[in-house]
């Protein structure tokens, strides 16, 4: 396979029906036509009853009777759920499709309703097994009736110790709305009233400065651009420095009260208990990435020599260091070269995914007219796992296809081999198969560039890459670990002292070649991921686990595939550390982390002799 030395042309955006059937994705295939959808709608739907689902108040009273009664009930649940997303499938895709569009776009607000509608009335389900006394619950459970369903009911008896009693239950959700309001005022601060003073580029000319825009400023080779938007940005944020910090306060004592309220020991332990992740998972995380910072410091370093700076700042990060190779190719091009880097995964896979890529249709290929932008996998267990793509063929667009090509199959092994109830897989693991993917594709593209010029450009995306998602997100949540422990121990957070916190962990994490700008300090006040509640670190172990299983996978024979399917297939049947067990990969300790940031130390290593 070749690699294009140019990129399919931009052309003007086309109508949807200007581009042939072959290229849309196979939504037929869920239901044929609207009139189809529509008489699905009727039967599962039932708009005009009220409740909907009648059939699921008499289980109220007789669910606790007997094992039977309650899979009764758990397995009408699942079938009215499943035909909900059979019609919020449907509806969505062809929402996205042209998103102006009446009929879709009415369809997709119906079953939105719909959805909630349904989750009010099972809402009552979790709380009333909770509240059975033990012995009676235990009975229940431990009934082989409801074998199938045993680890589905483990999950929610877990959660029985951090459960209040009804009264306070109620009054925590009665709270639930206003205790929304820092994370809800830093958004609307963030998207609506924030405005940002435009910058001047090195020509002299005057340039708007979104959020949108900020990081293609900072990725341009144009550095009075950089500087600027660096700048005028953090320098905004400066100046509303102290509501920022009260804001992000406020949504950190909502951790706070919630934690105490359910008896949780810290507030990290309390945000990952529920997918039963260890508080020494987030801690191990941290700590390997720490023995490995050096590696980061040679990064930096090799940086700052290949651009020739006396002094590189933190607008030097971003900007690529080898002059733009173009490595883009159309997409059936991609197809051949994705599957040819995934022939370690077998011939079943590679067979069911070139399937899934040409013939049976899953990618919505082209942009058209009114389309939604960007990417994704989705779908639902008893549809094919589509894609949404707008693919011009750069080679961002070779990388997302693969990134979301292994989303899909991770989906269609999961739903294959696993029932309803087990098929949808945890964020935890989510961007494992994607990440294995794009790793695999970037193997294979650099075991086969052409040029000096190639290898590094490949070398340095990938760089880059990992230090967005393993090095700053592991940064990001050290941070966020360290706001909670002050909250904890009552130690008031005031700008000055969180903008302390951050510059010392800049230093650390960038090290003695990296200008810590005085404007960094503040950028703690802009990201939204800190209102998630221990959320970010996902994106680190996600990433390590997949170099950890890539490695795994290369040199461990058919075992070690096998292994690797074995977890794509597991969906949710297990907790997600488990499940990643399978794989071989245990993110209890932190041998996949470290493993991660030596193969970044080798990279850093192979693009220094590149471009040397
Ligand atoms: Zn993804």
């Amino acid at each position: 396979m070749t690699i294009a030395q140019t990129s399919m042309p931009l052309e003007k955006t086309q109508e949807r029906n200007a581009i042939a059937k072959q290229y849309h994705w196979n939504v037929e295939a869920l239901y044929p036509s609207w009139d189809a959808w529509k008489q699905d709608l009727d039967k599962w739907g039932r708009e005009e009853s009220d409740p909907h689902w009648p059939e699921l108040a008499p289980f109220r009273q007789t669910w606790k009777q007997s094992p039977e009664k309650l899979k009764e009930l758990i397995e009408l649940c699942c079938e009215i759920d499943r035909r909900l997303s059979n019609l919020y499938t449907y509806a969505h895709l062809r929402h996205d499709e042209d998103v102006a569009e009446e009929t879709a776009k009415k369809a997709h607000s119906r079953i939105v309703t719909l959805l909630y509608a349904f989750r009010q009335e099972t809402a009552w389900i979790e709380p009333e097994m909770l509240q059975l006394p033990e012995e009676q619950l235990d009975a229940i459970l431990k009934s082989p009736v409801l074998n199938e369903y045993a680890f589905y009911l483990e999950k929610i008896v877990r959660l029985k110790k951090h459960t209040l009693p009804a009264p306070e239950e109620e009054l925590l959700a009665m709270a639930g709305k206003a205790l929304e309001t820092a994370s809800q005022a830093f958004s609307a601060f963030n998207n609506a009233d924030l405005k940002f003073p435009p910058v001047v580029d090195g020509q002299g000319n005057t340039k708007e400065l979104t959020h949108g825009k900020y990081l293609l400023y900072l990725r341009d080779k144009d550095r009075t651009l950089r500087e600027g938007a660096f700048k005028n940005l953090h320098r905004t944020f400066f100046g509303y420095e102290n509501t920022l910090c009260e804001l992000l306060n406020g949504q950190i004592h909502r951790h706070l009260l919630e934690m105490r309220a359910r008896k949780y020991n810290s507030c990290v332990e309390a945000a990952l208990f529920p997918n039963q992740i260890d508080v020494a998972v987030y801690t191990a995380l941290i700590q390997a990435v720490r023995k490995h910072l050096p590696a980061l410091h040679r990064y930096m370093h090799l940086r700052k020599e290949a651009m020739g700076l006396d002094k590189l700042h933190l607008f030097d990060l971003h900007v690529p260091l080898v002059r733009q190779v173009e490595m883009g190719m159309s997409y059936e091009d991609a197809t051949k070269v994705i599957i040819e880097s995934v022939s370690v995964l077998g011939e079943d896979y590679q067979r069911a995914l070139n399937q899934g890529l040409t013939q049976d249709r899953w990618v919505d290929r082209y942009e058209n007219a009114r389309k939604r932008s960007g990417a994704y996998s989705s779908g639902c267990y008893d549809s094919m796992p589509y894609i949404l793509m707008n693919y011009h063929g750069t080679f961002n667009d070779v990388m997302t296809l693969t990134h979301e090509a292994g989303h899909s199959m991770h989906s269609l092994l999961s739903r294959r081999n696993q029932p309803y109830h087990y098929s949808q897989y945890s964020i935890f693991v989510a961007e494992v198969a994607s990440t294995f993917h794009e790793e695999l594709l970037l193997r294979h593209l650099l075991s086969q560039a052409k040029s000096k010029e190639q290898k590094a450009f490949l070398i340095n995306q990938k760089l880059d890459d990992m230090r967005a998602t393993l090095l700053r997100q592991t940064m990001f949540a050290e941070f966020e670990l360290k706001l909670h422990s002050w909250a904890e121990q009552g130690i008031p957070m005031t700008p000055a002292l969180v903008k302390t916190e951050y510059r010392k962990l800049n230093e650390e994490y960038f090290g003695p070649d990296v200008y810590v700008d005085d404007e960094a300090d503040i950028e703690w006040a802009r990201i939204p991921h800190f209102y998630y509640n221990f959320y970010v670190y996902q994106y680190a172990t996600g990433i390590s686990a997949a170099h950890a299983l890539v490695d795994k996978v290369l040199n461990g024979g058919e075992k070690a595939r096998d292994a690797y399917l074995a977890f794509l297939s597991s969906g949710s049947s297990k907790y997600p550390i488990d499940v990643l067990k399978l794989a071989g990969v245990d993110m209890r300790t932190p041998e996949p982390v470290e493993a991660a940031m030596r193969h970044f130390n080798e990279l850093v290593t192979e693009l220094g002799e590149l471009l040397r």
